[in-house]
């Protein structure tokens, strides 16, 4: 089993240096390659990823594209894993995308990385770096303070370093035994969680889940901070003389002011933050989830096409949905919690929880609602909470053991 501790580092100037090299060298070997394979593709030949690796690796000190102004390969300074990896990361990013039109899922081609959009990441194979505590050894720059020690034991697989905002983190892949994945349940209940934008999530149980507080008052902020940006950014259009709201014709650059240098990394470190409280607060909520229950069961929410939907779209990922469904399905996994997922379609705001008569007249709107056939007055979200709880115990599930260890989760959906 696998699993990825992502610990933050505190690089000196120097090393900063030299990853923000790296991270460039990585943007541009994947921009090379990307071009080179679509160059290839159109020519009507097959492009792949190890074939350009070897067409890459024979120019790579020698073309002029490729040396300083001295005529020196610069890219001998940068160490070998950062410019390898990126052609197994493009096999796989068009193998998923073939896969993806194979099966008729909306599919994204590989795109090209641009400066200051992309994720700043390279990759270090198991073999290049070495830890000591809460210190890890990097080719070319040397030992490097991490801010914890590695917590998980295994077989150690790979590292990533990567940027947010203006903090620096080590990702290390390990592959753990199974002693080391799985954990024990301290309770064994069965719940239905109901998904919403008003409140988090509403349980069975009748408990509903806030989104952290913090993380409201901190969207308010990148609001006025964003405003404060692109005001800087009218003003610096104005100043080079076009009209406030005209697009830039390709390949413009405006002049760019320290302070919006500083404002734009602010806003950065808040995006940061934000995702941080929100990534915190939904391993917490999965985690609590899995760990006290046999089963739960969620709906299968079409994120996607949610998404699509502008005035929902901003709404849900405040949320999170996506995170909630990625989380619960390795946490279920490592409690041997069965993770049911109702169908799409499955009516549960629909069905009255009581004695299953259905309100073909609900709209969104309906916060409550009262069921004719039996009298019962429902709350939207609870009714729906305890619509799918029932779908757990209508269904017969297999005898886990008690610990939890050892079980495996399965995802099905009922009609
Ligand atoms: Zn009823």
């Amino acid at each position: 089993m696998q699993l990825t501790h992502k610990i933050e580092i505190r690089p000196t100037p120097e090393q900063v240096e030299y990853f923000k090299r790296a991270c460039g060298t990585v943007r541009k070997v994947w921009n090379w390659a990307i071009a080179e394979w679509k160059r290839q593709y159109a020519a009507g030949h097959k492009p792949n990823a190890m074939a350009l690796k070897k067409q890459f690796n024979a120019l790579k000190y020698r073309s002029p594209e490729w040396l300083d102004e001295n005529g020196q390969p610069w890219l001998k300074a940068i160490h070998r894993d950062a410019h390898a990896q990126p052609f197994a990361y493009l096999a796989k990013a068009w193998n998923r995308f073939f896969a993806d039109i194979k099966a008729g899922k909306p599919a994204r081609e590989p795109q090209f990385k641009k400066k200051g959009r992309c994720r700043d990441s390279f990759y270090v194979a198991n073999d290049k770096f070495r830890l000591n505590g809460k210190a890890i050894r990097l080719p070319n720059v040397g030992w490097v303070v991490m801010t914890e020690a590695l917590r998980v034991e295994g077989k150690i697989l790979g590292a990533t370093v990567s940027r947010t905002a203006d903090r620096w983190f080590v990702a290390i892949q390990v592959d753990v035994s199974d002693a080391a994945f799985y954990r024990s349940r301290t309770a064994h209940g069965v719940v239905g969680v109901d998904l919403g934008l008003k409140s988090a999530a509403t349980l069975s149980s009748g408990e509903t889940i806030k989104a952290p507080r913090s993380l409201k008052c901190a969207l308010r902020r990148l609001k006025i901070r964003g405003r404060r940006l692109s005001r800087k950014i009218t003003a610096a259009k104005v100043c080079a003389g076009f009209a406030p709201h005209a697009a830039l014709p390709k390949g413009t650059t405006l002049p760019v002011s320290n302070n919006r240098t500083k404002l734009s990394m602010s806003l950065a470190r808040l995006h940061a933050r934000i995702a941080n409280i929100r990534a915190d607060f939904m391993h917490k909520f999965t985690t609590r989830l899995c760990r006290e229950n046999q089963a739960v069961v969620i709906e299968d929410l079409n994120v996607r096409g949610m998404l699509a939907n502008e005035r929902l779209a901003r709404a849900i990922s405040d949320v999170g949905f996506g995170m909630f469904r990625s989380h619960i399905a390795y946490k279920a996994k490592r409690y041997g919690t069965w993770l049911i997922v109702a169908d799409r379609w499955y009516p549960s705001s629909r069905l009255c929880s009581v004695c299953g008569w259905k309100n073909e007249d609900l709209t969104l709107k309906d916060r409550e609602w009262v069921c004719p056939a039996c009298g019962i007055r429902h709350d939207r979200d609870l009714n729906a909470a305890r619509n799918l709880q029932r779908l757990a115990t209508a269904t017969a599930l297999p005898v886990a053991s008690p610990s939890g260890n050892g079980g495996t989760a399965v995802a099905w959906s009922l009609p």
